[in-house]
């Protein structure tokens, strides 16, 4: 029977509110010292604006950091990025780790279900109309961390998905951290920096990102697939790979994270990414086209890539 995690702290107006408080625990948790210090310095705030409002994500709905080092998180970003993890985790399991667990004639860590592939379809549209318009979460019908049975399939999956997002939400918020440890948005203001050089800052922002999540990490591949989750999930919103005015385009930023963990050839981060580009291509119509058999992922994710150009 389904049944509500919810309690008086937890404001907000998706179910994703539950969620709120685990991610600064894990956050500070992490590199208390760092964080401390940034404290100390006055460069970071020890608290996060949440923002709640019934709007899309164009509406300015996603994390940044101003000036007075303060960080803003916005619930229906925090909805996306739940709602987009869940749906990824369960494509990957259910329709690539399964079956092939199956085709290889080795025991499954757990059983099929076919079900929910369709299910996370419905929940993967609802992830997307949030880029555009805001719609209430169904929380009734769609996986959600709010009001769910754990001891079902769909359970299951929402236990492992709210740890995972956190660890998404952590390497998102420790982006805006390195904008602050490096003070960015200082250097962006006194310097006049171009766009080109703007860029190259959201690039240290990552690289940084990337090094304090790996630095404490209890499972790396699971945090590699949070970070590909947190940089991938951008694909969705736009035709093109371009990352914008001051932004590096999606694929160089993915680059970038391959190079930097030294992403080895058998690595289930392939699939992921190879999942994603796939969906984005389903979502625009790019028609990408690909051979019948490859050898690694690694080698389709290129070939993908190849033809975004
Ligand atoms: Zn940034």
């Amino acid at each position: 029977m389904k049944s509500c995690v919810k309690k008086d702290i937890h404001n907000g107006i998706q179910p994703i509110r539950v969620l709120k408080h685990n991610l600064t625990h894990r956050l500070v948790d992490r590199n208390t010292e760092l964080i401390n210090e940034l404290h100390l310095n006055f460069k970071l705030q020890n608290k996060i604006k949440y923002h709640i409002a019934e709007l899309p994500l164009i509406d300015k709905q996603t994390p940044f950091i101003d000036s007075n080092g303060l960080i803003n998180i916005h619930e229906t970003y925090l909805s996306y990025i739940w709602t987009v993890t869940y749906s990824m985790f369960v494509l990957y399991e259910e329709g690539i780790s399964i079956p092939d667990y199956i085709k290889r004639n080795i025991g499954s860590p757990k059983k099929q279900n076919p079900e929910l592939l369709d299910l996370v379809k419905e929940l993967f549209d609802y992830s997307k109309s949030l880029i555009r318009a805001y719609s209430e979460w169904d929380k009734e019908y769609f996986p959600n961390p709010e009001f769910f049975d754990e001891n079902t399939d769909e359970g299951w999956y929402i236990l492992r998905t709210n740890d995972l997002y956190v660890e998404v939400l952590n390497f998102v918020l420790y982006h805006e951290i390195a904008h602050a440890e490096f003070e960015h948005i200082n250097k962006i203001k006194l310097n006049n920096l171009s766009n080109d050089e703007i860029k190259k800052l959201e690039l240290e922002a990552d690289t940084r990102a990337i090094e304090l999540m790996l630095f404490n990490c209890r499972n790396k591949n699971a945090t590699e697939i949070a970070i590909t989750i947190g940089l991938a999930s951008m694909l969705f919103t736009g035709i093109d790979l371009n990352g914008g005015k001051y932004h590096p385009d999606i694929d160089v930023r993915i680059e970038n994270f391959i190079y930097k963990v030294n992403l080895k050839e058998d690595s289930s981060i392939w699939a992921f990414l190879v999942l994603f580009l796939k969906l984005w291509d389903e979502q625009f119509s790019h028609n990408f086209k690909h051979k019948k058999e490859y050898d690694t992922f690694k080698e389709l994710y290129y070939e993908l890539i190849e033809q975004t150009k």
